[in-house]
């Protein structure tokens, strides 16, 4: 006995053509008949599958769709059907919008119209809980064409969905908190960003010096509410000593979550009755508090609490917004630094251009300038050491700087420009060298002719330094915030990309999954229908031996029939036998010789061989890694179709193999039909057949057994031919070195 499958000799199974489909009645039958098979199939499935009735009603429900429409058994979930679900939940659309009932797929499709697939958000309407499912959905039709069943299939994406909120919040808000440093209204922005994203309320404080914190962001989707918190905080001031809230939060740098707000615990925090009302009123459910940590210091606070929508912030969101406030006390951090700094400069420059500033006039007529000793001192020459003649003034300037200022002073009074500004460096005894700026005025005489030059100078090196800088500190904000953009993008794009492989990694999971779940599905379906097959192939064949000539000759027509079909049946559970086997049942691969298999091949084919009076020529094989088995039938069905598909000349067939690197390509060569090309690549999926089977006979399974070889063992599978002449079948091995004969 050899797990060979025998010649292909029976047709394909009849596809039925559209328009000539099944009864509704026959539908519902089938559906109730296969319901163990159903059942069986998609119980391992994670997805929800449901089967719905043109009356709304489910039929059918999978133990994912029990579990995700929230039943506690399938009879719930099958009685309650979608009256269950919506009773207890509100639908929305993926962002959040509500939706009608008429937006889900099932119903769509159940209302003829065309199949459609969504994300959808379903909230818990007593705990507020969300999740996401992605819904789709198909008909089933009857042969008139009427939609019969909806076949719904949901996923629940809740964390795909979570996830891609959550970055594009931490996208949104890195981008707001890095763009500006007006911060007061970089925070609201960032504030308004997280309502209702997130949550129902935001709010931000900051701690500037000794005074209480200020609330410089509370935003809310109802106003009204705002005004509630205002009053409030007006009315009961926070205690910096509380034990709980934002005081606690500021003092300890440490996060507070509160998933759940009972009443209990307002009454705990109220002050009085009217506050316990106010406190009830604003009905808080769910708050997290965070600091604005930065530097080892407490900035201030970012709140965020949910109330109308009763949602509960879970730990997940605790950790989101942590990582927002991280970014916000970064940009609050930032900002005050550089106030600080430009602060610091302006004092500065007050100070010090007081002590540094010296009057000076110059008698254009007579030729002589006067100074204050404070230039004397600028200039660090001893008081009282200046004699008042240009060159003198000159003597300490910079030499690059001399002709400069000379032109300057020349322009005015030729021109008689009222201003006189020029800056120019001054060398001191020590070496060392300092800016000085000169602002002039020029006077004129009776007759208009310029008379007097009159201004001061000022020492500005510290203002130069000291703008020099702020500039660099400019500079180091942006390029600060250049560094911290480039990380979150950096950041998201590896988180995403992980994503993806992830995303990847499971479809390709569940693809191996449903593929093994076909197989399985084939193996049993064909392995128990043996049984009792054989047992109706055993009754019409006696029923052929003893009846034969006995009975009329339609009686022995119908008899005909029924033991051929009975044979074409089994041939038919044989190949798809074969084929579920090729995946379960293969052996790991080792060294076989291609001649042996080839040899194994051609043994079961010898009678045919002999019929046709076949020329088969098996030129040297080299050795592979593989299956033997596998590859002895691989072999077996292309030369057994080269037999079969031969023209009106006795078949000529060869076998044979060459060798590039690792890549062994073997040929089976035959001068029969030929295929056309449109068909090249059809001939090699299941049940695909070019001729009736009163033609050539066969199930169609042949060349897929072939494909799934070549692949299994790492290969690739085609035909070349000429209509008419020939077809060469061509697939690749690996190639493997013989055992060494000692072995
Ligand atoms: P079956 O032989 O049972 O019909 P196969 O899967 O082996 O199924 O082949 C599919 C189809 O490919 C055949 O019906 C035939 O039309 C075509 N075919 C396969 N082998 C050859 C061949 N050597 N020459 C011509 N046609 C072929």
């Amino acid at each position: 006995m050899s797990t060979l499958a025998p010649p292909p000799l029976l047709s394909a199974l009849p596809l039925a053509p559209p328009g000539e489909g099944l009864s509704a009645e026959m539908l519902a039958l089938l559906f109730e008949r296969a319901r163990p098979l159903v059942d069986a199939l998609f119980a391992q499935v994670n997805d929800g599958v449901t089967v719905q009735a043109p009356d709304l009603s489910l039929c059918f429900v999978n133990p994912a769709a029990v579990r995700l429409l929230g039943a506690t058994s399938e009879q719930e979930a099958l009685h309650l059907g979608g009256a269950s679900v919506f009773g207890r939940h509100e639908l929305l659309d993926a962002s959040g919008n509500p939706l009608s009932h008429e937006a889900l797929p099932g119903r769509q499709v159940l209302a003829g119209q065309s199949v459609s697939e969504r994300v959808l958000r379903f909230r818990d309407k007593r705990t507020g809980q969300e999740r996401w499912s992605r819904v789709s959905s198909a008909p089933v039709r009857d042969s008139r064409g009427q939609v019969v069943y909806a076949v719904n299939v949901f996923r629940d994406v809740t964390e795909v969905m979570r996830t891609q909120e959550r970055l594009s919040l931490l996208a949104e808000t890195g981008e707001l908190l890095t763009a500006s440093l007006d911060l007061d209204s970089t925070l609201i922005a960032t504030a308004r960003l997280l309502v209702p994203r997130l949550a129902d309320w935001c709010a931000v404080e900051l701690v500037e010096g000794s005074s209480p914190s200020r609330q410089v962001a509370a935003i809310h989707s109802d106003p009204a509410k705002v005004e509630l918190v205002r009053r409030m905080r007006e009315l009961y001031p926070s205690d910096p000593h509380a034990h709980g809230g934002t005081a606690y939060v500021l003092r300890t740098g440490l996060s507070a979550h509160a998933p759940d707000i009972t009443d209990d615990m307002m009454v705990a925090s109220a002050k009085d009755t009217e506050h316990l009302r106010l406190i009830r009123e604003l009905g808080l459910r769910s708050l997290i508090i965070v600091p604005l940590n930065a530097r080892g210091r407490t900035l201030g606070t970012l709140s965020v609490a949910t109330a109308e929508s009763a949602r509960r912030l879970e730990t997940d969101e605790l950790q989101l917004v942590e990582e927002l406030a991280r970014r916000a006390a970064l940009a609050v951090d930032n900002a005050r630094l550089y106030a600080e700094a430009k602060r610091a400069q302006a004092r500065h420059e007050v100070a010090l251009e007081a002590g540094r500033m010296g009057a000076w006039e110059w008698d254009i007529q007579a030729g002589r300038v006067t100074w204050a000793p404070e230039l004397e001192r600028i200039h660090g020459i001893p008081e009282g050491s200046f004699d008042g003649t240009f060159e003198a003034y000159q003597l300490d300037m910079h030499p690059e700087d001399r002709e400069r200022v000379l032109t300057s002073i020349q322009r005015v009074v030729a021109r008689q420009e009222p201003e006189h500004h020029v800056q120019y460096r001054i060398i001191l005894p020590d070496g060392r060298v300092r800016w000085v700026e000169a602002h002039g005025r020029l006077t004129l005489d009776d007759q208009g002719r310029p008379a007097r030059l009159t201004g001061v100078c000022t020492d500005i090196t510290e203002r130069l330094t000291l703008e020099e800088d702020a500039r660099r500190l400019v500079r180091e904000q942006a390029a600060r915030a250049e560094a911290e953009r480039a990380r979150q993008h950096t950041a998201e794009l590896l988180e995403n990309l992980k994503k993806a492989q992830d995303e990847l990694a499971l479809r390709a999971q569940e693809l191996a999954r449903s593929n093994a779940d076909l197989e399985q599905f084939a193996y049993v379906a064909s392995h128990d229908l043996q049984e009792p097959l054989r047992m109706v192939a055993s009754y019409v064949q006696l029923l052929s031996r003893r009846y034969k000539g006995k009975l009329d000759a339609d009686a022995d027509e119908f008899i005909h029939y029924a033991v051929d079909g009975a044979n074409r049946m089994q041939a038919l559970i044989n190949d798809l036998l074969a084929y579920s086997r090729v995946g379960t049942r293969g052996k790991e691969p080792q060294p076989v010789s291609l001649e042996k298999c080839a040899a194994r091949a051609l043994s079961h084919l010898r009678l045919a061989q002999e019929e046709t009076g076949a020329e088969l020529t098996v030129e040297p094989l080299p050795w592979v890694k593989g299956d033997e088995t596998q590859l002895a039938q691989l072999l077996q069905n292309l030369v057994g179709n080269a037999l079969k598909f031969r023209g009106d000349k006795p078949p000529r067939i060869r076998v044979s193999a060459t060798r590039q690197d690792d890549t062994v390509t073997v040929s089976v060569e035959d001068n029969g039909i030929g295929i056309e090309p449109q068909y090249y690549e059809r001939i090699f999926a299941i049940f695909q057949r070019l001729h009736g089977k009163e033609e050539y006979p066969g199930t169609g399974i042949g060349l897929s057994i072939c494909k799934k070889i070549v692949e299994r063992h790492g290969g690739r599978i085609w035909v070349e031919s000429t209509p008419g002449q020939g077809s060469t079948f061509r697939f690749t091995l690996t190639a493997a070195q013989p055992p060494t004969p000692s072995a």
